[in-house]
């Protein structure tokens, strides 16, 4: 078994990595770029070199700095985990030129894999099912025409270098398909340095469904069942699960021996998922699932499988590279029960999910689920990476209970100032269609509208986080109305089920009171009067910010008072007493006695609970009283001024 490792990546993956490397007794050294100079998986790992400015074409995609880190510190072999540099053939041999170790698949599978048209042609002489198209070599606008009209509409163009969704173009119809083409190999050119493209059938109703296979340097190849990975936004996966739903076991044995064939077609060593898609408008059928692709690396929606298999890949990759056997033939792999992930972005929805940066100063994620992370509380999402932050696996023992689980698991997210995904997720776990398991690629288009909607805040638990955060930082802590004699309202905050109030909170029937909130970053005002506080079912304290949530919520809300803006009490008693509406301290008087003023003219700011109020004129007059003075301490109720009406 080799006893130290460089890992070639960033992120969840390089963490990930790490932790298996970390049980195995393996030493791991981790790379960096600027950026990520205090990043997760660098304090995750036993060393790390830096290896150049942020840009991952300065760092993580310069196969020589790579190499020349894992000589430096003696690292026996490298991982490169997903993205980047794992699916670079010119790399992979790089790495073994110089004497080490590289935990993947030989560079040769990698080539005839890298390319989708010759991956396709390489299938179809192994007799496996692909989908059927044009791969030929004539790329003349002409051509490429008339094989898509042969095909017949719609038809999908895609870059024979393309990844990650990129690449591809949907043609409906056959006017459409000239201007498709040359933004396809315009896209093409620039993300893969090649315009070679491939027109395939596109297939309607379409659930990708993919294989996970395993090859060692013995020659042995297994399968390790198939994952469903239809839900999709832009050909970019969301939602993962396995077993794929719907699947029978006669369609999974023909998916999963297809899979082996196209493994065993290029001699394949390490973990590699074989890509399929299928035409699932009635159903998944043995006959109507063709390969696709293959990515011949470790997968993002790996755990899924681990999940219902309990095989730890990545030991099984360090193995394999250890020239060990498969530590299981394939009769001794089994699944059970059901796993499902989500992948958590650092992106605004509501913004047509532009990726969303900056320092994560609250970052808390859900327990008691199988949580990958890359990034930790106070780390900085920065825009030179991909906006995954974090995976988040569920399971159970059917897939309503997996679903369920990270349905709950997703609302309990708590991220700011950086806008996730994490509502958008709960909303697509929750969709009839996905709880129905009537799934398809375009199921997430299609109900794009309601997917993205926000949850408007609600009032009353904005002023009962407003009660809590005033009555922090203890924590356990509930905000009750109380309603008193003479119409006067009093909130009291108690801890716990303890009728224990740590923080009153008296209104005069006719005074009115309104906090200046930012909600999720965005300025609101509440009128804590009117609305009257209700019990969050959850909230959590965090300095001078509050996460709240309702019963039925989808994901909460997080707010803070602003630190400058002082929030404001506005009127009084309808007599014009102004009284203190809080045990506090005066900071300023902005009016003297016998002075005349408007209604809402700033009179006095009393700062109270970390919160400045400046109370204001009721109405237009004259200031008949002022008791209240700079610095002074005041308690609850006390008479600080008094407005008389103007003649
Ligand atoms: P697919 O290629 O089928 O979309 P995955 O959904 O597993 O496969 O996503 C992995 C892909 O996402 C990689 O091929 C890569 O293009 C991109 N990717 C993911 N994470 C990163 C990363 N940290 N750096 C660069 N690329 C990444
Ligand atoms: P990438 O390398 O970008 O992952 P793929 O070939 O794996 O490219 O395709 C990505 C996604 O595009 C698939 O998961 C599927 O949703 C969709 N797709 C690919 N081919 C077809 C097709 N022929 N018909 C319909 N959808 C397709
Ligand atoms: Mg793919």
């Amino acid at each position: 078994m080799i006893t130290s490792l460089l890992i070639a990546n960033r992120g969840e993956i390089a963490c990930r990595i790490i932790r298996t490397a970390r049980q195995l007794g393996i030493r791991t050294v981790a790379v960096y770029s600027d950026a990520d100079a205090n990043a997760l998986h660098v304090r995750s790992a036993d060393e790390a070199v830096h290896i150049g400015a942020s840009p991952a074409r300065d760092s993580y995609l310069i196969g020589e700095r790579i190499i020349a880190a894992a000589k430096q510190t003696g690292a026996a072999a490298i991982h490169p985990g997903y993205g980047f540099l794992s699916e670079n053939a010119e790399f992979a041999e790089a790495v073994q030129a110089a004497g080490l170790i590289w935990v993947g698949p030989n560079p040769d599978s990698i080539r005839a894999m890298g390319l989708k048209d010759a991956a396709k042609k390489l299938m179809q002489d192994a007799r496996v099912p692909v989908t059927p198209g044009y791969l030929g070599e004539d790329q003349s606008p002409d051509r490429l025409q008339f094989e898509a009209d042969r095909i017949g509409y719609p038809v999908l163009i895609k870059a024979v270098a393309g990844g990650g969704g990129k690449g591809m173009r949907r043609v409906d119809a056959a006017a459409d398909f000239a201007d498709a083409l040359a933004s396809c190999q315009r896209e093409a050119a620039s993300s893969f340095g090649n315009t070679q493209v491939l027109i395939e059938k596109y297939i309607l109703a379409p659930r990708h469904i993919e294989v996970q296979v395993f090859g060692d340097s013995h020659g042995n190849i297994v399968h390790l069942f198939e994952r469903d990975c239809s839900m999709q936004r832009r050909h970019q996966k969301v939602i993962e699960e396995a077993p794929a739903p719907g699947m029978d076991s006669l369609t999974r044995a023909a998916v999963c021996d297809a899979a082996v064939k196209a493994a065993r077609a290029v001699n394949y060593v390490g973990a590699g998922t074989i890509e399929f898609i299928a035409d699932a408008s009635e159903g998944l059928r043995a006959d109507r699932i063709w390969f696709m692709e293959m990515n011949t690396r470790l997968q993002v929606e790996h755990p899924v499988t681990e999940a219902i298999t309990g095989v730890d890949l990545v030991e099984w990759q360090l193995r394999v590279a250890s020239g060990e056997p498969l530590p299981k033939r394939q009769f001794e792999i089994s699944m059970e029960g059901w796993a499902m992930e989500a992948r958590l972005y650092a992106e605004d929805p509501e913004k047509g999910f532009l990726p969303s940066t900056g320092s994560l100063d609250y970052f808390a994620l859900p327990h008691g689920i199988r949580v990958d992370t890359g990034v930790a509380e106070g780390a900085t999402v920065s825009r030179f990476y991909d906006p995954m932050i974090a995976k988040l696996i569920a399971t159970g023992y059917r897939r309503d209970a997996a679903r369920e689980q990270l349905a709950e698991a997703c609302k309990n997210i708590r991220v700011q100032p950086v806008r996730t995904n994490a509502e958008f997720l709960v909303r697509l776990l929750e969709s009839q269609a996905f709880v129905d398991a009537e799934i398809d690629t375009g199921l997430i288009e299609r109900n794009l509208d309601t997917l993205v909607e926000r949850e408007a805040p609600d009032a009353q638990l904005l002023s009962a986080g407003a009660l809590l955060l005033l009555a922090a930082p203890d924590k356990g802590l509930a905000a009750q109305p109380l309603l008193s004699g003479k119409g006067n309202r009093e909130w009291v905050v108690s801890s716990g089920t303890q009728w224990n109030p740590l923080f009153g909170f008296r209104l005069n029937a006719a005074a009115k009171r309104t906090v200046r909130l930012a909600v999720d970053g965005r300025p609101m005002e509440i009128d804590l009067d009117a609305t009257g506080p209700v019990e969050p079912s959850r909230y959590d304290i965090d300095g001078d910010s509050v996460w709240v949530q309702a019963e039925d919520g989808v994901a909460g809300h997080r707010f803070s008072f602003p630190l400058s803006a002082a929030s404001q009490t506005i009127g009084s008693a309808g007599d014009g007493a102004i009284l203190a509406p809080m045990p506090g301290r005066i900071v300023s008087v902005e009016v003297a006695e016998g002075q005349a003023v408007t209604a809402g003219q700033k009179l006095l700011v009393l700062e109270a609970m970390k919160m400045e109020q400046a109370l204001l004129a009721p109405f237009d007059g004259v200031v008949e009283t002022l008791t209240a003075t700079p610095g002074a301490q005041v308690q609850v109720d006390t008479l600080l001024a008094k407005v008389v009406k103007a003649e």
